[in-house]
């Protein structure tokens, strides 16, 4: 039985090769998992990019650039400038956005120097560049049964309704029914539906069950504050307010800033690599890890420093090939950090 982590994981892969679903089309995508907004989660994301832009992305390094550092970039002069001449008046106190553009500079993605009149100055390195073209959640549920798919659906029409990602899925485990059972249940049309099974090796085969619409991200969108229950006799209104375009497409370059940084391999940072069970199974993408202790796919919660099976690498392991930097374990991180790398 498939975990919903290992079920994750199994999305993210399949996302980084195929995606996009049902078409030839091909796509420069970065994958990232459990990334969203302080209100909502996603599952699985996946941001389609222009190829150009994407390279010209790599300039300001592999680290994401947060709100405050996106606005002195996006806004740096070609020539040198007073930082509060040059950028455009914040919402916030101007002493934040001085703090900002000496971390810009610290990372050396913008030149800083002080002026004649010890002000100040900055310059633009390079332009940051529009790099992503489409967000697409999706909400892993493999076994969607009708309780699960009642739970989903005021999430899903959250998520239609606010219209910050282009599309909304749900991925769920290919049954032998002849009809899926979740065709039947209480999906919002507007969310498309993956269907995926398993292959050899981990590889994984989706079909498409329900193609989603296209959400309107540059419209102004609704977020459902609080819905009435579902009690036949409570008649209380829906409260909600409405979200302005500027916030959504600053949200958007958020998100795709802390999916260019993590990506979805970083699980690894929070289970045990440097364990003597543990391995990575799966094909040439090498996706899932695999505990030889329980014969399983462990989840990140197994796979912690509270484990009792837990048994550090003989240090031998550690002079056959892993002389210096460490053992396997820590090769194994190497490992996905150089396909982080590679996918951006
Ligand atoms: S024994 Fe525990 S710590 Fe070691 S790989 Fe298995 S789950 Fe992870």
């Amino acid at each position: 039985m498939t975990t919903e982590f290992e079920f994750e994981l199994q999305v993210c892969q399949w996302a980084e090769h195929h995606w996009v679903p049902s078409t030839e089309r091909e796509r420069s995508v970065i994958v990232a998992r459990q990334l969203g907004t302080k209100h909502r989660r996603w599952d699985t994301l996946v941001i389609e990019c222009d190829p150009k832009g994407l390279a010209a992305r790599a300039h300001f390094g592999p680290k994401r650039l947060d709100s405050d550092l996106l606005h002195v970039v996006r806004n740096a002069p070609e020539e040198w400038q007073w930082y509060r001449d040059a950028l455009p008046e914040p919402a916030y106190p101007w002493r934040y956005v001085r703090e900002a553009v000496h971390r810009a500079a610290d990372r050396g993605v913008i030149e800083r120097r002080r002026g004649d009149n010890g002000r100040i100055e900055l310059r633009r390195r390079w332009n940051y560049p529009e790099w992503v073209e489409r967000i697409i959640a999706i909400e892993n549920k493999p076994d969607l049964d009708a309780s699960a798919a009642r739970d989903l659906r005021p999430q899903l029409e959250t998520d239609v309704a606010l219209g910050l990602a282009d599309e909304v899925w749900v991925a769920t485990r290919e049954t032998s029914d002849a009809i899926a059972p979740v065709l039947l249940e209480d999906i919002p049309v507007e969310a498309g539906i993956l269907m995926v099974s398993e292959g050899s090796r981990g590889a994984s085969a989706v079909d498409v069950a329900w193609q989603p619409r296209t959400l309107d991200v540059d419209g102004v969108g609704t977020r459902i504050l609080e819905r009435p229950g579902s009690n036949e006799f409570d008649s209380s209104a829906c409260r909600f307010e409405y979200v302005d375009v500027d916030w959504k497409q600053e949200r958007r370059l958020a998100i795709a800033e802390r999916a260019y940084e993590r990506g979805w391999r970083s699980y690894l940072d929070s289970m045990r690599p440097d364990c003597r069970h543990f391995e990575l199974d799966g094909d040439t993408a090498v996706a899932r890890p695999f505990c030889r202790a329980k014969e399983t796919h462990q989840t990140q919660r197994e796979c912690a420093h509270s484990c009792p099976a837990f048994e550090p690498e003989p240090p031998a392991w550690r002079q056959r090939g892993w002389p210096i930097e460490g053992g396997p374990g820590k090769t194994i991180k190497r490992l996905l950090s150089r396909q982080r790398e590679r996918v951006r």
